[in-house]
């Protein structure tokens, strides 16, 4: 048994009052109709399958029944977060080792700053 923070409710919760609904931040396209059929069925049938990072829809059933995303590591099954539907996660797969944005940020700040005093 283990706990998901729910972004709505604000607390954790156990495990068993939520399901989850498969790859999250999966844009529908704008015109259906203009579609081929390999584009349409890309949007309704394939879906990444990450080493890492990856990006998760859930939903609070036995709860608030609210949809929200999970950033969780598929070889750890590690949860890095929780957030909002609509907003964006903090944690990304161009930041596979799980640093947050802001952290890479500083890091990289930080090496620029470096490279200018040996210069
Ligand atoms: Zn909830």
């Amino acid at each position: 048994m283990f706990h998901i923070y729910c972004p709505y409710c604000e607390e954790l919760r156990e495990e068993e009052e939520f399901h989850p609904k498969g790859q999250a931040h999966i844009a529908r396209p704008v015109d259906p109709e203009a579609c081929s059929d390999e584009e349409w069925g890309d949007y309704l049938f394939f879906r990444d399958n990450p080493r890492g990072i990856h990006h998760e829809l859930w939903v609070h059933a036995v709860g608030c029944r609210k949809f929200f995303n999970i950033t969780r590591n598929t070889v750890s099954y590690e949860i890095l977060e929780t957030y909002r539907m609509g907003e964006q996660p903090r944690f990304t797969a161009g930041h596979p080792e799980g640093k947050p944005a802001e952290q890479v940020a500083a890091e990289a700040e930080a090496v620029s700053r470096q490279e200018g005093v040996k210069a």
